[in-house]
């Protein structure tokens, strides 16, 4: 099982990801919409952090309540309120414990997206985050119910995430800023697909 201490080791993790991948992310987001993807994560994880250390909850559903409630107060755009809504969702469904199994994390990232989706009414092939964690998330169940152990199937998600970050590129955007270049869009890496895959990858490296 998966106790809160990794969970807190996963978004410390990707704090440091999304903080040494801060240019990437921007470079990405300067190219099909404001260039402050990196900004907005590197900023909303650092509040994330610094919120864990002054009150650190006991419990998945305060945890991942606490997460949400810090990124779509410190994050303003689109990136916030749809990772927040993510980590909130997260937190209602994985309820008052202080472990998950594999079963149990997986109904959690799913409800974490299907709260994304109810936010930001993404469908496959949008170009947005939607396209890394949904095809991840299709994979991590099916790992898991093929018996693959639960690093391994995050380890199968993240690669999942990568890919679909990667198909992002030719994507025209329907979503979000990006979808006001219209074609122009095309061409380029989504950015909230590339800190998506990072969400995943550092799963997989913390439960790895
Ligand atoms: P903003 O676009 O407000 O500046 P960010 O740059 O932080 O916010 O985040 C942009 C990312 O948010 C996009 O790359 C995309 O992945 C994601 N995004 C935007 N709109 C949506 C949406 N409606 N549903 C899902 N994801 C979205
Ligand atoms: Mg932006
Ligand atoms: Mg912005």
């Amino acid at each position: 099982t998966i106790g809160l201490d990794s969970l807190v080791t996963w978004l410390d993790a990707f704090r440091t990801a999304v903080t040494e991948q801060r240019a990437y992310l921007t470079e990405l987001d300067s190219a099909i919409g404001d260039a402050d993807h990196g900004a907005n994560m590197a900023r909303g994880m650092a509040a994330v952090m610094e919120k864990l250390e002054t009150s650190t909850p006991s419990t998945a559903d305060e945890l991942f309540k606490s997460v949400g409630m810090t990124l779509v107060t410190s994050v303003g755009g689109a990136s916030g309120p749809l990772y927040g809504t993510f980590f909130l969702r997260m937190g209602m469904t994985a309820g008052a414990v202080a472990e998950f199994d594999g079963a149990a994390l997986a109904a959690a990232l799913r409800a974490g997206l299907d709260g994304i989706v109810a936010r930001g009414k993404a469908e496959a092939g949008d170009k947005t985050m939607f396209d890394a964690l949904a095809p991840a998330l299709d994979a991590f169940d099916a790992a898991l119910a093929g018996g693959t152990p639960i690093p391994a199937a995050a380890g199968v998600a993240a690669d999942a995430a990568e890919a679909g970050r990667d198909a992002t590129e030719p994507l025209v955007a329907r979503k979000g800023r990006a979808s006001y270049l219209g074609e122009r869009s095309a061409g380029h890496l989504d950015p909230g697909s590339a800190s998506s895959a990072l969400l995943m990858r550092t799963l997989a490296d913390v439960l790895g």
